[in-house]
């Protein structure tokens, strides 16, 4: 529906905006020539779509890029065992049958080499690299409010401006090392998940600590510890996970995926989280004791996250759901863990299947009956410092050649804070979003004109690509329409923030997943003021989002403020 809507703006102004720069000559402004009408910030998954949608429309656009190469999340993400787990034949983009037809995924769930090699082929089907900048780190972004335009400054002093900023810069890109005395003192190797090097690195006989057990953590470890000499995970709370079940696509088998592109997007666009699972309409509660157990079994059975997508209706919501679900897979966990007491520190306590992110896993729990592994519960013995020769904890120095770092990310928020970004009369988002963000849509903030944030904070969130493709296409749209109409400031207003606002907190309000600290509650223990859970996202289901966000397009943006 959205898509339709879409293709008839881009074709119906395609040929007005053809070569038009901007030159914001109206009341009051001076008549300067900007650099851009827009500049995107990033290169990744949705940058490089919104990149594709400006040039689509004549629109003079530049990308600045931290990395030297396209991809985001998948060019930085090289650790060993890094991959999708949405299905890959969901997570690719839609917006061109063309490439749709060209590419063929190689695995059900496909590893990073083969996401950046497919977002590389997308960057090369569409010519964007000639509008990248790699190497581009922006640090700094301010709107000049008397000519309404943005100007932004990279690390090696350049400056730019354009009369639109769009931010693509991911929702989980700023990694966060921990607090830990002494990292710098190791003489080993040692990386952070998210700066893993481009050169193989060999763990053969090596001994190696790794510290964190979340999604990354989890990918890593069933990998490291195929021929790691000595694999010791430093884990301060457990997650529930799950198995992937991936498998290799064959020819034949992708050309009948192919087949049938149309109803698995269909089937995305109905989803809550524009995966192909949606939850059972059924309550825990209301079924049979053996009905659940084999419903449970299946889905553990079944690849990808259906178990946490698709399990029963009231499974996120009420406890006492919740707490079933919980025991079926901490039974599984005792199954497949032999020591028991390892078993159990691998299960969660202090929070629910599914109110976390599920990391998805192939034989993790087996990882840890292998004679090369060891568990190391930090809440019995904390670390004290990172030394010379490896980890202190209270109860030794464990000697290691080389230390990973899988301690996540400032998430959301955290790739805003790190440019300092200033709105009118010089205003920080930093220090606007100190008590949590604020945004209209997910899409913009207040007092910051002209700055549209592709996957915003309380913007509907998912399937990376399907939620992301949405959120470009609706902000190309409003680009679209200012070109067209000659407006040269585009924002929300107090109420329209506020209202959202609100609205996107009450929809949060009562679910299990937002009483636990964790990325997706913008919780970083490591990062001052990000210790307690908050409201980020928008959960009331991307189908609904959209609506909303449709609605206010078709009705002519007549919901923002538009001079
Ligand atoms: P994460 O889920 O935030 O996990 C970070 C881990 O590091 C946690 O176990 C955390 O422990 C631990 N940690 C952090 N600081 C620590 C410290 N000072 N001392 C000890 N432990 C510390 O981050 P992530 O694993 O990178 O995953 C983030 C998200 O990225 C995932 O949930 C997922 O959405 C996405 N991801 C996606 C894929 C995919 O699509 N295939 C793969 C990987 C990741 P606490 O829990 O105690 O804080």
């Amino acid at each position: 529906m959205h898509r339709q809507w879409w293709s008839e703006i881009i074709g119906n102004l395609k040929e007005i905006c053809v070569n038009k720069m901007v030159s914001p000559t109206s009341k009051g402004q001076t008549n300067m020539r900007l650099n851009f009408d827009v500049i995107i910030i990033g290169a990744g998954v949705a940058g490089l779509y919104q990149l594709h949608l400006m040039r689509q429309l004549g629109l003079s656009v530049k990308s600045f890029e931290a990395g030297s190469g396209v991809g985001g999340t998948w060019y930085w993400n090289r650790y060993p065992g890094a991959r999708f787990d949405s299905e890959s034949w969901t997570y690719g983009y839609s917006f061109s049958k063309e490439l749709m037809e060209e590419w063929d995924w190689q695995e059900h769930f496909s590893s990073q080499p083969e996401n950046e090699r497919y977002l590389n082929f997308v960057a090369d089907k569409f010519n964007l690299r000639e509008d990248i900048q790699f190497n581009a780190k922006v640090i700094s972004a301010h709107y000049m409010e008397k000519d309404r335009y943005w100007s932004l400054t990279l690390e090696d002093g350049e400056c730019y401006t354009s009369r639109f900023l769009i931010t693509a810069i991911g929702i989980l890109s700023a990694p966060t090392m921990p607090t830990i005395k002494g990292i710098d003192a190791f003489k080993g190797r040692w990386f952070h998940t998210y700066h893993w090097p481009k050169e193989r690195i060999n763990f053969e006989g090596k001994r190696i600590g790794i510290i964190g057990t979340g999604a990354t953590a989890v990918q890593t470890i069933q990998e490291v510890a195929k021929n790691a000499g000595n694999l010791k995970v430093f884990q301060r709370s457990p997650n529930w996970c799950a198995p992937l079940h991936n498998d290799k696509i064959s020819k034949k088998e992708m050309d009948e995926i192919r087949s049938r592109y149309n109803e698995i997007l269909a089937r995305c666009r109905e989803t809550p989280g524009c995966y192909i699972h949606s939850t059972d309409p059924r309550n825990t509660l209301d079924t049979p004791p053996d009905e659940r157990e084999k419903f449970w079994e299946e889905l553990y059975a079944s690849p990808g996250f259906g178990i946490w997508q698709g399990n029963f209706n009231d499974m996120l919501n009420d406890r006492e759901a919740n707490a079933l679900a919980s025991e079926f897979i901490a039974k599984k966990i005792r199954q497949r863990v032999n020591d028991p007491v390892i078993a159990e520190k691998l299960i969660p306590k202090n929070h629910g299947f599914g109110t976390r992110r599920v990391p998805l896993e192939t034989n993790y729990y087996e990882v840890y009956n292998q004679n090369n592994v060891e568990l190391i519960d930090i809440n019995d013995t904390p670390i004290q410092t990172i030394t010379h020769n490896g980890i202190q904890t209270t109860d030794c120095e464990h000697q290691l050649d080389m230390i990973i770092y899988a301690t996540g990310f400032d998430a959301i928020t955290g790739s805003f804070d790190r440019i300092d970004i200033q709105g009118i009369r010089g205003k920080k988002l930093k220090e606007a979003w100190e008590d949590g963000p604020q945004t209209y849509l997910g899409v913009f903030v207040q007092d910051f004109p002209n700055m549209l944030m592709s996957m915003g904070p309380h913007a509907g969130l998912g399937n990376y690509t399907r939620t992301a493709e949405y959120s470009v296409e609706w902000i190309a749209g409003l680009v679209q329409y200012a070109n067209e109409k000659n407006i040269t400031e585009v924002k929300a207003t107090t109420e329209g923030v506020k209202d959202w606002t609100d609205y996107v907190l009450g929809l949060g309000e009562g679910l299990l997943q937002n009483e636990i600290g964790s990325w997706m509650t913008g919780v970083n223990k490591n990062v001052k003021g990000k210790e307690a859970p908050r409201i980020m996202r928008y959960s009331g289901g991307h189908p609904a989002f959209r609506e909303h966000c449709d609605a206010i397009a078709k009705d002519g943006y007549k919901q923002l403020d538009l001079s």
